[in-house]
């Protein structure tokens, strides 16, 4: 007769379960060549959403830094070429069967239209490949603030305290236009 503790009990099952999800997840069910057909129609998949976006002519590429780069950038290429970008997976299946490392399959980039990158609270356009948008530098205004731009200031607005929104420099009380 077995003598386990309801707590031995909970890791043998959780322990099956990871081991589990270990066994999907590393995709072993698959052998390298079925892995294989399916990360190159991921690729294709990925090429395809690419091609449609950059056609629209309306793309912009966000960083992970916060810069907003066209798809033509040269900073941007590895991102933007799937081929380049899948090679050194494909050439490698032990890396992508590693799925709890962060570096098992090539970040996609984060492909916006000029309304995804102007609703952003705050970017800055790359000096590089140097996208036309509406701000180069946008920062967020600070909570309580409504920005303004400086022709629309009236009558209305003696008393508000204004501040640049460029550099946060305090302009004090509107008391005269
Ligand atoms: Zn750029």
């Amino acid at each position: 007769m077995t003598t386990e503790s309801p707590d031995d009990l909970q890791r043998a099952a959780s322990q099956a379960l990871s081991e589990q999800e270990d066994y999907l997840r590393s995709q072993r069910h698959l052998t390298d060549e079925q892995l294989l057909s399916q990360l190159v129609e991921t690729l294709r998949k990925e090429k395809a959403v690419i091609d449609r976006w950059v056609d629209s002519g309306d793309c912009f590429i966000l960083s992970g830094s916060g810069k907003v780069h066209l798809p033509s950038c040269p900073s941007m290429q590895a991102l933007v070429d799937r081929e380049a970008a899948w090679a050194p997976y494909l050439d490698d299946l032990d890396r992508v069967r590693n799925w709890q490392s962060s570096d098992n399959a090539p970040p996609m980039p984060a492909l916006m239209t000029r309304a995804d990158v102007e609703d952003l609270k705050r970017y800055s356009s790359c000096t590089v490949c140097a996208p036309t948008l509406d701000h180069t530098d946008k920062r967020p205004v600070a909570r309580g603030c409504t920005l303004l731009p400086a022709g629309s200031l009236n009558y209305r607005h003696f008393g508000t305290s204004l501040t640049l929104v460029d550099d946060g420099v305090e302009l004090g009380v509107l008391t005269k236009i």
